[in-house]
């Protein structure tokens, strides 16, 4: 039997069903942005394990950082006995994080876990119980988070109850014809029906939401939102675990809408694929909780800040900010030209290299084509690419390559791409144009 499906076979057997799974493909090295499987097939990487690979998989710097820190001690708990180097990462990301407020932070280890301390200490710090997030956005697994996360399959069908006082607004997204002015409303509505802004501890939000759709909040939402916060003593939350570290553009996409967050969350590709996750917040608002109300065994392996400090030198010294937006460039002006000749690529979006197309039936934003989205990550991957879908009715495929990638293997990954789509929407007019603005738009 073929290596993968044997393997296949075993996992279903092995893991419970609740754990998902998108490809049958199991992973035997990788480098960079390309991936080779157990049976051989090469795999371009435009998934970058869900956003955790901003610097490739392997970068020599994350790797060298990581075996020398392999060589001193792996763990001693950073809540026993401490270790410089999570000293060092902490006071880069304070100096990092936007705004002239001091800062602090602390260690956590998934981004769930962050998450829920950001409302621990907003509690902690305001008295106040509720909680207002937005309608499409993923927060995490963890009961907190579940219950701020807006989609109810698969996240959260069958696992209430979750914790109370915590409230939904619309996202606003212009192409689902929601305005800022719609969404500032709907926080207003909560005001008036559920809960007074004096029993609000925070509000959280994505500035680019990410498993729901790869849409941009408007700098003027997010903008307003400040406002709103520093009206009512409201804790402003922003969500960067799957926009930051160079993903958009900048360091952190809040940066695009100059508001300084109250406290910030980050995971993902801040440690190069060692699990590490923090709360990076202003002093006086992550110091209100006492002592031992934070932390965790592993929040900080010595393992993971190695791993951070080297992917943080790599965003540096490979300027991949700038990087980010020449690949988001090349892929929203490729599929753009593809759009063009494709009715089922409804928008095309991006900031940076955080890049989405979402695909509809009959050009129609109202019907989501979650069937076609579908089968586009399978033909995909048969042609040798890994693209991962995303939105909140699954009709969004998401771009998320290494910030290290090159332009021959970007280009290549977004020819699979169109072939794709003309192959699967069976669309024969312009064809040869496609491949012409792929070419040109590529090249
Ligand atoms: N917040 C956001 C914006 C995310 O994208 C994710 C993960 N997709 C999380 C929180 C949860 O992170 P983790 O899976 O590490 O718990």
């Amino acid at each position: 039997m073929a290596k993968n499906q044997d393997l296949q076979n075993r996992r279903d057997a092995a893991f419970a069903r609740g754990l998902g799974n998108q490809l049958p493909v199991y992973i035997e090295h990788a480098r960079n942005a390309e991936m080779w499987d157990v049976e051989g097939r090469r795999f371009i990487d435009f998934g970058s394990g869900i956003a955790v690979l901003n610097t490739g998989h392997l970068h020599p710097k994350v790797q060298s950082a990581v075996a020398k820190q392999l060589e001193a001690f792996s763990h001693t708990c950073l809540m026993v006995t401490p270790y410089a180097c999570a000293v060092e990462l902490a006071e880069k990301l304070n100096r990092l994080a936007p705004g002239p407020t001091p800062k602090k932070a602390i260690f956590v280890t998934t981004g769930a876990e962050a998450v829920e301390n950001t409302i621990k200490i907003a509690r902690a710090h305001t008295g106040r119980p509720g909680v207002i997030a937005f309608g499409g956005g993923f927060h995490g697994r963890t009961f907190m988070a579940m219950a701020l996360t807006g989609k109810v399959a698969p996240y959260k069908a069958g696992f209430g109850p979750f914790p109370g006082e915590v409230f939904h607004a619309p996202f606003p997204i212009a192409y689902h014809g929601v305005s800022v002015q719609d969404s500032l409303d709907a926080l207003e509505h909560i005001f008036k029906y559920d809960i007074e802004p004096a029993r609000v501890a925070a509000i959280i939000i994505e500035p680019v939401m990410g498993e729901g759709g790869f849409y941009i909040a408007p700098p003027e939402f997010l903008q307003a939102l400040r406002k709103l916060c520093d009206q009512h003593g409201i804790v402003l939350v922003i969500d960067e675990i799957q926009t930051g570290f160079g993903r958009t553009g900048k360091m952190f996409a809040i940066e695009y809408a100059g508001v300084e967050p109250d406290l910030m969350t980050m995971a993902k590709s801040l440690a190069g694929g060692f699990p590490l996750a923090a709360v990076v917040g202003k002093a006086q608002i992550m110091d209100a909780p006492g002592p031992g109300g934070l932390g965790g065994t592993y929040a900080g392996s010595p393992i993971a800040c190695a791993a951070a400090l080297a992917v943080l030198e790599v965003i540096e010294e490979e300027t991949l900010c700038k990087r980010a937006e020449q690949i988001g460039s090349l892929m929203v002006s490729t599929l753009r030209a593809a759009q063009a000749k494709l009715p089922a690529i409804g928008e095309v979006r991006g900031l940076g290299a955080m890049v989405a197309m979402e695909l509809v039936k009959n050009g129609d934003p109202h019907q989501p084509d979650a069937d076609l989205t579908k089968a586009l990550t399978k033909r995909a991957a048969e042609k040798g690419l890994v693209l991962l879908s995303c939105g909140l009715y699954g009709n969004v495929i998401r771009f998320l390559a290494p910030l290290t990638a090159p332009d021959e293997i970007v280009r290549e990954g977004l020819g699979i791409v169109v072939e794709s789509l003309r192959e699967l929407t069976g669309f024969k007019g312009g064809t040869e144009g496609a491949d012409k603005t792929l070419r040109s738009a590529a090249g």
